[in-house]
């Protein structure tokens, strides 16, 4: 088959589209024909190399893959079939651990991610436990590129809001740094939910798109860079119930300061630097409680896509390129210009 893989760890174009070994099927694995991935900072960040995440090279990139079950392992059950359409749930864990019985995936100490700790989709195919292939329903109408933007970002903004959140009608909720995907998911879920959202952005057109997206208020951060105190304006001095900050050092006060009393800030990652300062005072003061959140569980993931799969949640899809041009995909999301996802077809 053909991958795009990489050989050592560096900037966008260690990317190399060349032949790679088709993958085994095991005895209780799916064989997929991948018809298109999707793009997540999180293959950013493998591609530069993570301390502590040793792989073995060549690595595949891919982490949100849709396709067509192309073979079954022996002990497959009739459930699966060939030429269905499916997507994979890229999280994979020990399923023994006090975390898993819980349904808490993602807390197990072995948790791995397809694409990050295993070899994933930037590839024609990828092989995966059978417990990590899920159908696409006959009803759905999303095209491959559309279910393959689905599965992480979603995933990750419904434990952000829902269950950590706890977003309730009637809530404010600050979106830091609208165009990402999992802030265009977070803005969904909450609107669906029945909260009033802000979104921040540097960028008016991103503002205008998330307006076509529900959001009742946008902040432009770059003209307003002290943005907690437009929220304090668009909130009547309350502040907001929920802010969602992936941002990290570079926004991280600033979200504090906009939280109303009791105020819930959640979090799933720092694109600007994870390390912050905390005025505590602010903290206990107003009793505010920080959250962080990573991926999701099974029973979210598919919580979360039932409402994709019908429509009332939408994958924005931003751009597809073709899997030989991954560079040009990872240069793009460096630039961090894109409103929604990028998307590989092999
Ligand atoms: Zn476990």
């Amino acid at each position: 088959m053909k991958a795009t893989v990489f050989h050592e760890h560096g900037p966008p174009d260690v990317l190399k589209y060349e032949d790679f070994p088709d993958p085994e099927v095991g005895s209780n694995q799916i064989l997929v024909d991948v018809k298109s991935v999707a793009l997540n900072h999180l293959d950013l960040f493998v591609r530069k190399g993570i301390p502590g995440l040793n792989l073995e090279m060549p690595h595949i990139l891919g982490s949100d893959i849709s396709g067509v079950i192309k073979e079954t392992g022996r002990d497959v059950t009739e459930e699966f079939q060939t030429g269905q359409k499916v997507i994979i749930d890229p999280g994979r864990s020990c399923g023994i651990c006090e975390y898993c019985i819980r349904g808490q995936e993602s807390l197990c100490a072995d948790y791995g991610i397809i694409g990050e700790h295993y070899r994933g989709g930037y590839a024609d195919l990828i092989s995966v436990d059978t417990q990590n292939v899920l159908p696409i329903p006959e009803h759905s109408t999303l095209d491959f590129n559309q279910a393959a933007a689905a599965p992480l970002t979603f995933m990750t903004a419904w434990r952000m809001l829902m269950p950590k959140a706890n977003v309730k009608p009637g809530d404010d909720v600050l979106i830091i740094g609208i165009g990402g995907a999992v802030a265009i998911a977070a803005l969904q879920i909450a609107k669906l939910a029945g909260a009033r959202v802000i979104v921040t952005s540097s960028s008016e057109e991103k503002l205008e798109k998330a307006r076509d997206l529900g959001a009742d208020l946008g902040i432009n951060h770059r003209t307003n860079p002290e943005f907690h105190k437009e929220v304090w304006n668009l909130t009547n001095r309350r502040g907001v119930d929920i802010v969602v900050d992936s941002v990290g050092v570079a926004t991280w006060e600033k979200s504090l300061r906009s939280l109303t009393k009791g105020g819930r800030l959640v979090t799933c990652g720092a694109t600007s630097g994870p390390t912050v300062t905390t005025n505590l005072n602010l903290v206990f003061w107003k009793q505010l409680e920080i959250l962080g959140s990573t991926m999701g569980s099974r029973s979210e993931l598919r919580d979360v896509l039932k409402l994709v799969w019908t429509g009332k949640l939408k994958p924005v899809v931003d751009q597809v390129f073709p899997l030989s041009k991954a560079k040009d995909a990872h240069d793009l999301l460096e630039r961090g210009e894109q409103f929604g996802k990028l998307v590989l077809n092999p």
